[in-house]
C-alpha cells in the first residue's frame, strides 16, 4: 500500500483523458509523416514529365499525343507521372491515409473538449474544502482509509474520511490550508487530538463509542457495553467493519 497514492475518480478521469491525448498527439504526429511520406512518392514526380499539351491515357504525358498514337510505355505508378488521379490504387492508398489523419486529428479535437470541460468541472467542485482536502487525507494514513478489495483496487473507506475531514474542516474553520502538501503532514495529529478533546468532552455519556465510531468501528450500542474499550481500539487498524 505504501507506493499506492489515492486519485479521486474525478482525478482518475482526467488522468485517463490525459493520456489518452498524449497518445493520440503520438498517433497523429506520425500520421502525418505517413502522408507526407505517400504525398511525396505518388505526386511528386518532376514537372518535365508532364509536359504543356493535352495529357495521353497510357504514358501520362502531356505531349499532346492520344494512347493509340503512344510509343511510349504504359505508365505503372504515379511515381512517375506525378498524376494519382490516373492511378486508382494509389489514390486510395493517398486518401485512406488521409482519412485516418484527419480521423484521429477530429479524436484528439474532441478528447481535448472532454478534457476541458471535465477540468472545468472539476476546479469547480475542487473548490471546497472536502474536494481539495480529500486526496490529501487519505494518502497521510493509507491505512486507516483504504480498503483493500478482493480484486486489489483501493476504496476510501467514505464514512472514516468524511469524519476527518470534518474534525479539519472544523480545525481550520473551513479555510483551506495555503500549502495542503505541507498542511497534510499534520492532519493526523490534529485529527488525534481532536479525538482525545472530543473524546474527554463526551466521556460521561460514553467511554469508548466516541474513539471507536472514529475509527469507523461498527458495534450496535448494547454489545458495546462491557467490552474493554482497548481491545476495540487495537482493532482499528485491522479494520473490522466499514461505515
Ligand atoms: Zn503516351
Ligand atoms: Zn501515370
Amino acid at each position: 500500500m505504501d507506493c499506492y497514492t489515492y486519485r479521486s475518480p474525478i482525478e482518475l478521469s482526467l488522468d485517463e483523458l490525459n493520456g489518452d491525448i498524449r497518445e493520440l498527439e503520438v498517433q497523429v504526429e506520425s500520421a502525418k509523416v505517413h502522408l507526407t511520406g505517400i504525398q511525396e512518392k505518388y505526386c511528386n514526380a518532376p514537372p518535365r514529365a508532364f509536359g504543356n499539351g493535352k495529357q495521353c491515357g497510357n504514358c501520362h504525358l502531356r505531349l499532346d499525343h492520344t494512347s493509340r498514337q503512344c510509343r511510349i510505355e504504359k505508365c505503372l505508378t504515379s511515381q512517375q507521372c506525378g498524376d494519382v488521379s490516373k492511378h486508382p490504387e494509389e489514390k486510395s492508398i493517398l486518401e485512406s491515409a488521409s482519412e485516418h489523419l484527419k480521423k484521429l486529428e477530429k479524436q484528439l479535437r474532441e478528447k481535448t473538449l472532454d478534457l476541458e470541460m471535465k477540468q472545468k468541472a472539476a476546479n469547480s467542485v475542487k473548490n471546497s474544502f472536502t474536494q481539495r482536502v480529500r486526496g490529501y487525507l487519505i494518502n497521510s494514513n493509507k491505512d486507516k482509509y483504504l480498503l483493500r478489495t478482493s480484486d486489489g483496487k483501493f476504496v476510501p473507506r467514505s464514512g472514516i474520511v468524511n469524519t476527518d475531514i470534518a474534525k479539519l474542516e472544523k480545525y481550520f474553520n473551513g479555510k483551506i490550508p495555503t500549502d495542503i502538501a505541507q498542511a497534510a503532514s499534520t492532519f493526523q495529529t490534529i485529527i488525534s487530538t481532536f479525538d482525545t478533546t472530543a473524546g474527554l468532552r463526551n466521556r460521561h455519556q460514553n467511554p469508548a463509542r466516541h474513539l471507536l465510531e472514529q475509527h469507523a468501528v461498527r458495534f450496535p450500542p448494547t454489545a458495546a457495553l462491557g467490552r474493554p474499550p482497548e481491545r476495540q481500539i487495537d482493532n482499528r487498524s485491522k479494520n473490522i467493519d466499514v461505515v
